[in-house]
C-alpha cells in the first residue's frame, strides 16, 4: 500500500529539504504545495489580477494550468507550460503569496490537484505544506508538525537567501507565518495526531533521521 507523508509547519523550519531527503531515501514521491501557491500567485501578479480584491482573485482562481514534477531529485514547476520554479521565489511572490493562498476559491483548485497528485503516486509521497494533515490528507499515514524558534528559522531562511538582513527577513516571516495561521480556511495548524519535531537544535541529517524512523515505525 502507497504510504503518504504530511510533514506541516511553517517556514524556516527545514520542511522542504527534510521532505525532499525523506522522499529520496524512501523511494517516494513529493510534493511542495507551497510551490503552487506561489505559481498561481506569479501567474496573478503578471496577469495585473488586483491582489485586494478576494473576489476578483477568486473569479480567475481557475485559470492558470499549474503542473507540479513529483520527483524528489528534480522537482518541477509549470504555469500553462512555463518554468517558473525561479520567479516563485522572488520577494515579490513571497509578499504576496498570503493574501492569494486565503482565498477559499483557490485553496479548494490547489487542494483539489494536491489530493489527485497524492492519489497517483504509485509507491506513495510525502507532502508538505501547511493544512496538509488537517486538511489535504487527514488520513495520512504519518504527519509530522515542524517548528523552530523565530530566530532559528531566520537565520535560516537569511542563509538561503544569502541575505545578511537577518532582521528584515525575522519581520517579513513572522508577518506571513501570521497571516497563514489566522486567515478562515484551513489556516497552517497541527494535526491532532501529528507528531511535532522542534528542529531548533537538531541539524538537517538529524531532522531527516527522525522523519524516515518514524515512517519505517
Ligand atoms: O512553503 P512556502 O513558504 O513556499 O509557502 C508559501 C505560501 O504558500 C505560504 O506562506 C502560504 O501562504 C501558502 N501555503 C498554504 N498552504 C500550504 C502551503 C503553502 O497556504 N499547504
Amino acid at each position: 500500500k502507497p504510504v503518504i507523508v504530511a510533514i506541516d509547519g511553517p517556514s524556516g523550519t527545514g520542511k522542504s529539504s527534510t521532505s525532499k531527503a525523506v522522499a529520496a531515501q524512501l523511494g517516494l514521491s513529493y510534493l511542495d504545495t507551497g510551490a503552487q501557491y506561489r505559481a498561481i500567485t506569479w501567474w496573478m501578479v503578471n496577469n495585473d489580477v488586483d491582489l485586494a480584491d478576494p473576489t476578483a482573485v477568486a473569479a480567475v482562481a481557475g485559470k492558470p494550468e499549474i503542473v507540479s514534477g513529483t520527483d524528489p531529485a528534480h522537482p518541477t514547476i509549470t504555469v500553462d507550460g512555463v518554468d517558473v520554479a525561479g520567479p516563485i521565489r522572488t520577494q515579490e511572490v513571497t509578499s504576496k503569496v498570503s493574501a492569494v493562498s486565503a482565498v477559499p476559491e483557490v485553496r479548494a483548485r490547489i487542494t483539489e490537484l494536491q489530493r489527485s497528485l497524492a492519489a497517483a503516486a504509485e509507491h506513495g509521497i510525502v507532502v508538505e505544506g501547511r493544512d496538509i494533515g488537517t486538511t489535504v490528507l487527514p488520513d495520512a499515514d504519518l504527519k509530522i508538525f515542524l517548528t523552530a524558534s523565530p530566530e532559528a528559522r531566520a537565520a535560516r531562511r537569511s542563509g538561503e537567501l544569502r541575505n545578511a538582513d537577518v532582521h528584515a527577513t525575522r519581520e517579513a516571516l513572522i508577518k506571513r507565518d501570521a497571516a497563514d495561521s489566522s486567515r478562515k480556511t484551513s489556516p497552517l495548524a497541527k494535526a491532532d495526531d501529528a507528531v511535532e519535531v522542534d528542529t531548533t537544535e537538531l541539524t538537517l541529517a538529524q531532522v531527516i533521521e527522525c522523519v524516515v524512523t518514524l515512517v519505517e515505525g
